[in-house]
C-alpha cells in the first residue's frame, strides 16, 4: 500500500537516502564494505527489485535472486562476466518465498553448484507451494465465502493459481537452514538473521552489527508498506499482529544503521521508518473499525472492508492481495478486541466491540495497492 502522494513525500523527507542513484541493469554498486547492490526488473506494477552481492576471500554470496524470467538471466549473466573478479558464486540466500526474491535460486544453485540458505518455513513454503499442495480448491471455496466474497468473483480468486511455479524454477532438493538469531559469516563479517512473520512464514533479515548494516528484505521497505495478508491454507492467520510484533526486533538496531531494503532505496531512519509504518496500520485499522461501527450489530466480511482499505478500482491480481491483506486487518482487530467475529450461514461477520471515532481522526488518504509482490 502506498500513502497518498502528498504523505507519502512527507513520509520520505523523514528518512536519508545516502546511496545515490540506482546502479544500471547489470551493473553492480557498492554500498558497504564488500556489499554491493544490483537491481533486477519485475513484469508487475512494482517494476524492480533490490539484490544483493557480497564479496568473499574466494567467492560471492548472491543475497535473493529475481524472479524468474529472461531478462533476469540475461542481466544476471552480464554480471557473471563482468563483475565477479574471477571468483564464482559460493551461496545462495533468499530472504523468503517471494518469486522476486527465490525465482532464480534454483537455477542460481545449480549454475554454480553452491548452496542455497533459506528458513525451514519459507523452504518448505515455497517447495509445498510450487508443487500445488499447499491448499486445495475446495479450502480456498470455503475460505472465500467464508470471508464473504461473491460468487462471480470466486473464478478471479482460482485463477490467480499457478503463477508461482511459473516465477520460480524448480527448488534446490537440499538446503541450510537460516534460524532466527543463529549468525552465520558473510563477506567476513558476522550476520546476525532476525525473522520477522506475516508477510512470509519465517521472512530473514541480516543483520551486521560491525558494517551497521540491516539486509531488511520485504520486512521493511522506506516508501510502499509490506503486503500482510491471510491465504487461503491458514485462514485464521494473525498476520499483521506478527508482522507488528517482528518489529520489536529491529527497534533494538541503532538508528544509524543503513537499511537495504529489496523496494526503493537504502536509506537511514530505521525507528522512523517503523514508527511510521505503526502508525499506517494503526490508522488502517481504525477506518475498518469506524466501517464496522457504522454497520452496527449486522457487522461486516471481509470482502465488505476491501473498499474501505482500497478505495480506488483493483484489478483481478491487486483485488487478491487486498483482500488478503484486508482480512489481516480484521483478524488484528479482532486480537485486540475492538471487533467479534459472528458466523451467520457459514459467513464470517465481524462486529465492532469499542466506537473508534473517540481515538481516530479525519482521514483522507488515498490507499493504493502496488502489486502483491513486494
Ligand atoms: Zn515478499
Amino acid at each position: 500500500m502506498l500513502d497518498s502522494p502528498d504523505s507519502a513525500q512527507r513520509l520520505l523527507q523523514q528518512l536519508r537516502f545516502p546511496c545515490g542513484d540506482v546502479p544500471a541493469p547489470g551493473d553492480i554498486k557498492q554500498v558497504a564494505r564488500g556489499v554491493h547492490w544490483l537491481r533486477m526488473p519485475l513484469p508487475f506494477q512494482l517494476n524492480h527489485i533490490n539484490l544483493w552481492m557480497i564479496e568473499e576471500v574466494d567467492g560471492w554470496t548472491i543475497v535473493d535472486t529475481g524472479i524468474n524470467a529472461a531478462a533476469t538471466k540475461e542481466l544476471w549473466e552480464k554480471i557473471f562476466a563482468d563483475k565477479l573478479a574471477g571468483k564464482p558464486v559460493t551461496r545462495v540466500v533468499a530472504t523468503h518465498l517471494h518469486p522476486d526474491h527465490v525465482g532464480l535460486a534454483g537455477w542460481l544453485c545449480e549454475r554454480w553448484n553452491a548452496p542455497l540458505l533459506m528458513t525451514l518455513g519459507d523452504y518448505m513454503s515455497a517447495l509445498a507451494i510450487r508443487n500445488e499442495i499447499s491448499d486445495s480448491d475446495e479450502q480456498r471455496q470455503t475460505h472465500l465465502v467464508r470471508n464473504g466474497v461473491p460468487a462471480e468473483r470466486i473464478a478471479l480468486f482460482h485463477r490467480h493459481r499457478g503463477g508461482y511455479a511459473k516465477g520460480v524454477t524448480p527448488l534446490p532438493a537440499a538446503f541450510q537452514r537460516l534460524i532466527h538469531a543463529h549468525p552465520i559469516t558473510l563477506g567476513g563479517h558476522r550476520w546476525d538473521v532476525i525473522v520477522g512473520r506475516g508477510h512470509a512464514p519465517e521472512h530473514a533479515s541480516l543483520w551486521c552489527p560491525e558494517l551497521n548494516v540491516l539486509i531488511a528484505g520485504d520486512q521493511v521497505l522506506p516508501k510502499i508498506s509490506t503486503n500482510v495478508g491471510v491465504w487461503p491454507n491458514e485462514p485464521f492467520a494473525d498476520s499483521l499482529t506478527w508482522f507488528l510484533d517482528s518489529f520489536s526486533r529491529f527497534r533494538r538496531l541503532p538508528a544509524d544503521a543503513l537499511v537495504l531494503p529489496s523496494h526503493g532505496f537504502p536509506f537511514i531512519g530505521l525507528h522512523t521508518r517503523l514508527d511510521q509504518l505503526v502508525a499506517h496500520h494503526d490508522d488502517r485499522l481504525n477506518d475498518i473499525a469506524q466501517a464496522m461501527t457504522r454497520a452496527g450489530a449486522a457487522g461486516v466480511t471481509g470482502w465488505d472492508m476491501v473498499p474501505v482499505l482500497f478505495p480506488r478500482h483493483l484489478d483481478n491480481n491487486q483485488i487478491v492481495f487486498a483482500f488478503s491483506e484486508t482480512l489481516a486487518h480484521l483478524h488484528c482487530l479482532e486480537t485486540r478486541a475492538r471487533a467479534r467475529r459472528t458466523i451467520v450461514d457459514g459467513v464470517h461477520r465481524f462486529v465492532a466491540l469499542v466506537d473508534p471515532a473517540l481515538g481516530a481522526g479525519p482521514d483522507d488518504a488515498i490507499e493504493m495497492m502496488d502489486t502483491g509482490t513486494a
